[in-house]
């Protein structure tokens, strides 16, 4: 005689029910190593199953946070984000630091709960995040500045605004940039605000779209030109 074996679940939002539920899980997947241009570690997992409402088949991905003994004190993971159906984006470049990544998975988590202010402070955080790993790392490596080795770091107005005196956006994504700042310095404060659904997703976005032209864009781009080069010769 076999013992029912307890079928393992894993939680996720399912878009029909519009509620976090404890999927059956069916299978999973998962890889780590070093991603060896920045020699940081990364780790992820994909598991595909059904909610337990309504069939519907769902797979979700977590990617590690935190690393034991490299820059935390316990492995920490991600909660799932749904892949399937209506995944979230996703950005090719290896460039884009891990705390923008974080930043939007944990956006794109408050908005499937609806929690709008919340989605703004983290989609405030992520071009924070954009703007000191562009202007600071950059100019750090470039410029022979002597003493002081610890430089303040930007916050969002001046970087953005950095960011366009450079030309590393232009004027829309400038504009666009604008709006986020005055949404999240709205979200940040304790006043009583309310951040409807719809301006949450649009400044989602703009996010996406900056963070897809600074990193992949220029990524694919610079690719193409190599090609371009290497047939010439
Ligand atoms: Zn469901």
């Amino acid at each position: 005689m076999q013992k029912t074996i307890k079928q393992s679940t894993f939680v996720i939002d399912c878009p029909y029910c519009k509620a976090k539920v404890a999927a059956l899980e069916h299978g999973r997947g998962s890889k780590s190593g070093v991603i060896e241009e920045i020699g940081e570690p990364f780790a992820e997992i994909i598991v595909v199953g059904e909610c337990p409402n309504c069939e519907t088949m769902l797979a979700g991905e977590s990617h590690q946070v935190g690393f034991e003994g490299y820059d935390s004190h316990e492995d920490r993971w991600t909660d799932f984000v749904r892949i399937y159906p209506k995944p979230p984006k996703v950005f090719s470049s290896y460039r884009i630091p891990r705390v923008v990544k974080s930043s939007i998975t944990e956006a794109e988590r408050s908005l499937q709960a609806n929690a709008n202010i919340a989605a703004c402070v983290m989609l405030g955080r992520a071009m924070e995040a954009v703007c000191r790993d562009i202007l600071q790392k950059k100019s750090t490596s470039k410029t022979k500045s002597s003493s002081s080795k610890k430089i303040k770091p930007i916050m969002l107005g001046q970087g953005i605004k950095k960011m366009k005196e450079k030309g590393i956006i232009d004027e829309r994504l400038y504009n666009w940039s604008q709006q986020l700042h005055a949404f999240r310095n709205l979200a940040a404060h304790p006043e009583d605000i309310t951040i409807s659904r719809a301006d949450a997703e649009d400044l989602q976005i703009f996010v996406y779209a900056i963070i897809e032209y600074i990193y992949d864009l220029t990524d694919r781009y610079e690719e193409f030109k190599e090609r371009l080069e290497r047939k010439s010769k």
